[in-house]
């Protein structure tokens, strides 16, 4: 019974979001008020969705480990985590801190279903990305386990990578990078041990015989790390040269180490 009723709740999740993110699929070129504040707007390529005065004030990643972006108080080359554990990608652009009201909008893009922000949260890294691309051949999402896509309706890493890919002229490359298996329990789990069950959630798929050279993963949001690395860790065993994580947003803290 219990099994019965956890798969309707699944479908009916599934169902829900699917209409809900459907329904609020809408061009935004029209809009002449701030997403954030209200204010009228003026538009622009950089500025499609929100006022001088809030695009200031976002919560911008500037002082962060260049190899793994996790935010420091002052500009320093590495953290103490990298230069002690070096990471298996290459460097990391996290154009955000992960605070409000970036939070705020990454929640409304990624559990509301709000796939309308899409654009415009690319909008507001794309200078960023397009300053380093570092000849990058390719843009790999973080993907998601079957069952979560279902239940979501979308993948808010591809959806975001499809948009950069495009802006940037860069391939999407969604073929690569494969999650057969869902996530274990990970809460009481050291970093170390995370990366290790996240590695045997991935997998590099068998069926690709040239990978590129130089690629970028990508997630809207990077945690504790362990998850891009697992990834980084997979594509670097298999022979990749570099790899750069890019996301949106980067947590202040990691939770566990
Ligand atoms: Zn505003
Ligand atoms: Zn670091």
């Amino acid at each position: 019974m219990i099994g019965r009723r956890n798969k309707l709740s699944t479908k009916l999740q599934a169902l829900v979001n699917n209409f809900r993110a459907k329904a609020l699929i809408r061009p935004r070129e029209w809009n002449t008020e701030c997403g954030l504040c209200n204010a009228r707007l003026i538009t622009s390529r950089a500025n499609n969705y929100l006022c001088r005065s809030c695009l200031a004030d976002l919560p911008y990643n500037n002082k962060c480990c260049q190899r793994c972006a996790v935010p420091m108080s002052q500009t320093v080359s590495i953290c103490p985590e990298c230069m002690s554990h070096p990471p298996s990608f290459d460097d990391s652009l996290s154009v955000f801190i992960y605070d409000f009201p970036v939070d705020r909008l990454i929640q409304q893009f990624k559990y509301d279903g709000h796939r309308y922000l899409c654009k415009p949260l690319c909008s507001l890294i794309i200078d960023e990305f397009s300053a380093q691309t570092r000849d990058v051949e390719a843009i790999i999402p973080i993907p998601l386990h079957k069952k979560r896509l279902k239940e979501r309706g979308f993948n808010q890493a591809t959806l975001l990578a499809m948009e950069l890919s495009e802006q940037l002229d860069i391939n999407l490359r969604t073929d690569i990078l494969l999650k057969p298996n869902p996530n274990k329990q990970q809460a009481t789990l050291s970093k170390k041990q995370r990366i290790h069950n996240l590695s045997e959630c991935f997998q590099i798929n068998p069926k690709v015989r040239d990978l590129p050279r130089r690629v970028a993963l990508f997630d809207d949001v990077v945690t504790t790390g362990a998850t891009i690395e697992a990834a980084a860790n997979l594509l670097k065993k298999k022979g990749v040269e570099y790899v750069a994580v890019w996301s949106l947003a980067r947590t202040a803290k990691p939770k566990n180490k």
